[in-house]
């Protein structure tokens, strides 16, 4: 997307257009059949009006509910999206294989002015040849001449905010016009890699997408705001916590809860909520412009009492108590992505081979006992044992 106004079109105007055959070419049945059904019946509660708020110093202004596409299967979901007003979306390399850039280059086919593109390098890259390869192959799979923000991947403390090669490519690619802002993201140890953005002299990095939620430490949210200060733009993830399956909690909408949780406060531009199908993507843009009520609360609460049997931060506490330096919150991340709402075992078992076979729940199979403690009271040996079941 370049600096165009967004024009998006109302859900009446998409469905006479669709009706009309222009919008065959965009959703393609079964989806297409799909998308208008969903509509149809919800007649009673069409789509709200987008809302949007500035990332930060790159001055773009972005919908406050954007697109996760990580676990997106059909292109067609993503571009009623966009038709509705979302217009930033988050891909990454190593999605699917690499096939999610691929899904997110067919959504924009003939919307890429009304959309902005984020992605990520693989999460090992750091020299000059691989960032630059990374991102050559990144444009070449979606479609497109630039990519607007481009993220280093997974960050897990300050070091890779500073790599000088690392800098070096992203600005060449900068003058080149293949980029336009460069971002990190994270979701452990976030407070360090905050902080090294607001401290770094250049401030060399536009974003930060970053795990912020109910669960999120006070400490999280004044490194946010700390960073948010300096310029950067902050953007949600991991915003539901897992999206775990919550049937026994009854009729409750915890995701909503979760997401207006997050964009409550005023330094987060907005969120970005994998999206499956239009069921999600209803639910998820549904609370642009809805406010935190106390309902919410006391909906998050409940939600929080249902994970805590599993929950984990990737606060990183426990490993000190490892002996044998097994990356045990990856790991359990790694199991989120197989048994929370992703279902995603890919992505699981891409998560858990980057780790070095010596730091996954392989070490633990010998291990007299251990020694790691949760501070959330998970029993950690359960997990990896788990994690070798499942993962390895
Ligand atoms: S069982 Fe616990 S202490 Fe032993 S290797 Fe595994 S995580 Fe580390
Ligand atoms: S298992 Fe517990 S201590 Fe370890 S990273 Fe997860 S929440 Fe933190």
């Amino acid at each position: 997307m370049g600096s165009a106004e967004h024009k998006g079109i109302n859900r009446r105007t998409f469905i006479k257009v669709g009706m009309a055959g222009t919008a065959t070419a965009l959703i393609a049945p079964p989806a297409f059949a799909e998308a208008l059904q969903q509509m149809a019946a919800a007649e009673s509660s069409p789509f709200p009006k987008p809302v949007y708020r500035t990332l930060g110093r790159s001055g773009l202004k972005i919908s406050v509910v954007s697109f996760g596409a990580m676990l997106t299967p059909e292109p067609e979901v993503i571009r009623v999206a966009i038709q509705q007003g979302v217009n930033y979306i988050d891909t990454a390399r190593k999605y699917m294989g690499g096939k999610n850039e691929e899904i997110v280059g067919r959504a924009v086919k003939g919307l890429r002015d009304k959309v902005y593109i984020a992605t990520k390098t693989l999460p090992g890259s750091q020299t000059k040849a691989e960032i630059v390869r990374d991102v050559e192959t990144s444009l070449k799979t979606l479609g497109t001449d630039h990519i607007d923000v481009i993220q280093l991947h997974s960050l897990t403390g300050r070091e890779r905010v500073f790599i000088a090669e690392t800098r070096e490519a992203l600005t060449l690619l900068k003058k080149q016009g293949k980029v336009r802002f460069c971002g990190v993201t994270t979701h452990q140890n976030e407070v360090e890699v905050l902080n090294a953005l607001a401290d770094d002299p250049e401030r060399f990095f536009d974003t930060c997408l970053v795990k912020y939620n109910f669960k999120s430490d006070k400490a999280v949210s004044a490194a946010i705001d700390r960073a948010a200060s300096a310029g950067i733009g902050i953007i949600a993830m991991k915003t539901q916590v897992g999206g775990y399956d919550t049937k026994g909690l009854g009729r409750i909408s915890q995701h909503q809860a979760a997401l207006k949780w997050a964009l409550q406060n005023p330094r987060v531009t907005m969120a970005i909520p994998g999206m499956k199908n239009m069921t999600q993507l209803r639910e998820d843009i549904a609370v642009m412009g809805m406010p935190f009520t106390y309902a919410d609360l006391r909906r998050l609460d409940r939600y929080d009492e249902a994970i805590a049997p599993f929950y984990c931060s990737f606060c990183g506490s426990c490993e000190n108590g490892c002996p044998r330096g097994v990356g045990i919150a990856t790991v359990n991340r790694a199991l989120m992505y197989a048994e929370g709402g992703y279902h995603d075992l890919p992505l699981a078992r891409a998560t858990y081979a980057e780790l070095p076979r010596q730091a996954t729940a392989a070490a633990c199979i010998d291990c007299a006992g251990c020694a790691a403690r949760c501070v959330n009271g998970l029993d950690i040996a359960a997990r990896m044992e788990r994690a070798r079941g499942t993962l390895a």
